[in-house]
């Protein structure tokens, strides 16, 4: 199956035996009766696996053509589960321009533990080579990144990564599969906060994990079982509906991305706009060798790196909502150094860019031109 036709079917044959419902029956169920001990139909008790969260999990690695697909209860409780994997001592090369959440579970959790994290900047591949030590057990990365819109080169990652039997997991939460497949390119692992583009509706939270490797997703079974943080089968059923439409979504996402990103760039008030499609974008050839577009998301500073006038912007924003989160139908306008990165201390947010007056756009799929106006009355 191609793409587009994965998104629907993929993982969902024969999904109802029972009456033939062409969406999977919400199991809204914690247990399941047994016959004699043992005797059940695949499914003992819903921590462990229900059947819609099952149908969900199948689609998950369908659409990112890997072998098996993992639902958490949040992007964060995914990436919890596969930093589960380490030992006390061992070593991750992380990116530094991250997701606060992540920046902050891996700082102010998983360090308490013995793990140790380097965050560095990935734009240029061979630089992680010079913190591989025998401990480093992960290469943690985002592309592009959060919000800085950098990107990275997964192949080039890949085979370092490989070549030093380091596991190396990829966030594609920004790209979705539509635009990136990072197994194909090279991962062992991909993530996503599913609360994101492939829910793309901003009605739930929900995490999940694809990976290849059976022995790789037998340990992340063991973890998801063995810590918990799974999701419910109504939000499960929520997801899905979302994936059957993220082709069409995305098309649109780009789209309207693409044409703010050039109103943007010609307006007098703005410093710089930073949006993967430019050429002059430090990574731009990259970009167009690993993704089929270049999404919805963008940020932007305006001249004078003036806190107020940022706060000022947002706050003028009418079809724009003013909100954490990205990756739904509705465009949202963020204010990254006072919201979603206000958890990274602002020496070290300001070294990978996130300076006081940028604006993080999630450029939705309403009309183009109430989108565009909307930024021109805020911005005048
Ligand atoms: C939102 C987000 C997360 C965290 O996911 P939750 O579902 O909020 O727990 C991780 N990575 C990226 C890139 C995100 O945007």
């Amino acid at each position: 199956m191609k793409f587009n036709t994965k998104v629907i079917h993929g993982g969902q044959e024969n999904i109802d035996p029972a009456y033939g419902s062409v969406m999977p029956p919400i199991y809204q169920t914690s247990t399941y009766s047994q016959s004699t001990p043992g005797g059940h139909k695949g499914f003992e008790y819903s921590r462990s696996g229900n059947p819609t969260r099952s149908a969900l999990e199948r689609a998950f690695a369908s659409i990112e053509n890997g072998n098996y697909g993992l639902a958490f209860s949040s992007g964060l409780a995914a990436i919890d589960a596969v930093i589960k994997l380490l030992e006390p001592g061992d070593e991750v090369i992380s990116i530094n321009d991250l997701y606060g959440g992540s920046y902050r579970l891996f700082k102010q959790v998983f360090e308490k533990y013995g793990i140790k994290f380097h965050f560095i900047g990935m734009e240029n591949a061979e630089t992680v080579e010079n913190y591989i030590t025998p401990n480093t057990k992960l290469i943690w990365t985002e592309t592009p990144t959060n919000p800085m819109l950098n990107i990275i080169d997964i192949e080039a990652i890949g085979k370092i990564a490989k070549a030093k039997n380091i596991l190396f997991a990829v966030d594609n939460t920004f790209a979705t599969p539509y635009l990136q497949q990072p197994l194909n390119l090279g991962a062992d692992i991909v993530m996503h906060s599913a609360t994101k583009y492939l829910g793309g509706h901003s009605d739930v939270v929900m995490g999940a994990l694809v990976v290849n490797d059976k022995d790789l997703a037998d340990r992340l079974y063991f973890i998801q079982n063995a810590s918990g943080a799974v999701c419910g089968p109504q939000d499960s059923f929520l997801v899905l509906r979302g994936i059957k439409t993220l082709h069409v979504r995305m098309q649109r996402h780009c789209e309207n991305g693409r044409a703010i990103a050039e109103f943007l760039q010609a307006h007098p008030k703005i410093e710089k706009v930073f949006w993967p499609g430019f050429e002059t974008h430090p990574n731009h050839e990259i970009a167009k060798k690993q993704m089929n577009d270049f999404g919805g998301m963008l940020s932007f500073s305006t001249k004078g790196n003036n806190y107020e006038q940022a706060i000022k912007i947002v706050e003028k924003l009418k079809v724009f909502t003013l909100a954490e989160s990205l990756g739904g139908v509705e465009s949202l306008a963020g204010h990254p150094a006072s919201m979603t990165h206000a958890s990274i201390p602002k020496e070290e947010r300001e070294k990978t860019g996130v300076l006081d007056s940028l604006i993080r756009l999630s450029v939705g799929i309403e009309d183009i031109d109430d989108l565009i106006s909307d930024l021109k009355q805020a911005l005048d």
